[in-house]
């Protein structure tokens, strides 16, 4: 299915790596992702596959070892990769959103230390800025880290890291007093630390505990967790940048980024969902016709479709104003909200379409079904994208009377 979702202007080199990846996508992860999913188990062999084609090095530099890919080439891929099974975008995500925080304001060091062994997926990323009483709100973050010679000595609890077992290192938001007198502001006193790990759970190294698994209706097969610290010992050359005091914006550039993502992924299920709702309609037979005969279900189809290709476009516009160098907040936030509301939406009918057979196991609809309302929450709800939005917007039409 190509009519919908295309992108014009694309470069031969973005055409290859989408083609090897959409190619991937149907053999290697549609046809196993349901039966994965439902056992909850973790897709080694897909994870696998998708180093050997080099995509978690794809936008990390060519003198680091990675493809050197722009934003739009990597949320391209993932709207395939998505488009195949979300979870499997989820394992790629956050490791993207590191080695970009690493690229874009790590020491030199850390850059030499991390990124080659990012890009062939040997180190994989993880991030934390959620708390157990805090997501949306990250200026209340308490978790803190105090300094101790040459070390910080951090201590707190931080919620709902995707791939917080699997990875082996994670970029941790904390508060750092240090060298912020009583009363800075809150986003002024809050660092990025790089936390390296063994994988796994339990005490993956002393003063770091990463529990269980969280049990979550969708989403499945990609481990999200908690993680305790106490009294965890990181050396000061591991702060990211090397200077405390400003991890909220390091963050807050990543998690931009990763709202292209997002709405990438919308694109993604809302795309495979399209796929099965047009495909079930021409099968189906009521009333003596194929249901796709029947207006009505026309007119769903006819939404899902305008829907698909409105996202893609806003998604794309996002990711190129980022690739260009400008400032992409405001359109970010407008494609990771509407990407991820017509999803749930276009995944909402094609539910329908399938009559009493999509509440079935049996039928992939059930899957995404469960997986789209992850993305009206991950890296901001839709209130806080409107929230984003609407000061951008005052911004640009300040009233000069
Ligand atoms: C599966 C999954 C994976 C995740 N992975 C990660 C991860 O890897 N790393 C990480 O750091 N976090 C992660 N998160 C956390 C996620 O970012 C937060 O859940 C999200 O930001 C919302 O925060 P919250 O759950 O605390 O909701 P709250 O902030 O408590 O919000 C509750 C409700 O109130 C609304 N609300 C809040 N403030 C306002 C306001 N000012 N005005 C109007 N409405 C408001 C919200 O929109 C929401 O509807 C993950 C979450 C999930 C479910």
């Amino acid at each position: 299915m190509s009519r919908l979702a295309q992108t014009a202007g694309l470069t031969d080199i973005q055409q290859e790596i989408l083609a090897t990846v959409r190619d991937f996508v149907d053999k290697e992860i549609i046809p196993v992702a349901t039966e994965l999913e439902h056992r909850d188990e973790y897709p080694q062999a897909i994870v696998d596959g998708l180093k050997e084609l080099g995509l978690f090095g794809l936008m990390i530099p060519e003198e680091y070892g990675g493809l050197g890919e722009s934003l739009l080439t990597y949320a391209l891929c993932v709207e395939e990769i998505a488009r195949g099974w979300m979870s499997v975008s989820g394992i790629i995500n956050t490791h993207f959103i590191v080695a970009y925080m690493l690229k874009q304001h790590g020491t030199q060091e850390q850059k030499d230390h991390f990124l080659p062994r990012m890009a062939t997926g040997e180190v994989r990323g993880a991030f934390s800025m959620s708390e157990p009483a805090l997501g949306s709100d990250v200026s209340a973050i308490t978790s803190k880290a105090v300094r101790d010679g040459e070390e910080y000595v951090l201590n707190g609890q931080k919620m709902w890291l995707t791939n917080g077992g699997s990875s082996t290192l994670v970029a941790v938001l904390v508060r750092s007093d240090e060298g912020h007198p009583e009363g800075t502001a809150p986003h002024k006193s809050m660092t990025t630390f790089l936390v390296e790990k063994e994988p796994g759970f339990g005490e993956v190294r002393p003063g770091l505990t990463i529990p269980g698994k969280i049990d979550k209706m969708g989403y499945k097969g990609v481990d999200t967790t908690e993680l305790i610290m106490d009294g965890l010992r990181i050396p000061a050359n591991r702060v990211l940048g090397g200077t405390t005091g400003r991890g909220f914006y390091q963050m807050m550039d990543g998690v931009e980024v990763g709202r292209v993502n997002v709405a990438a992924r919308g694109c993604g299920v809302a795309q495979r969902a399209f796929e099965l709702g047009v495909s079930y309609a021409q099968q189906r037979h009521t009333f003596g016709k194929p249901i796709a005969q029947h207006q009505a279900i026309q007119f769903k189809l006819a939404e899902m479709a305008t829907k698909v290709e409105a996202a893609h476009a806003m998604m794309v516009n996002a990711a190129r104003k980022k690739d260009s160098g400008e400032r992409n907040d405001l359109e970010a936030g407008m494609a990771k909200y509407l990407a991820s509301e017509y999803c749930k939406e276009v995944v909402e009918d094609a539910f329908r379409i399938h009559g009493g057979y999509g509440f079935s196991k049996e039928y992939e609809i059930e899957r995404l079904y469960r997986e789209a309302p992850m993305l009206l929450i991950g890296e901001g709800t839709a209130e806080i994208q409107k929230m984003i939005i609407g000061r951008r917007l005052l911004e640009e039409y300040r009233f000069q009377g």
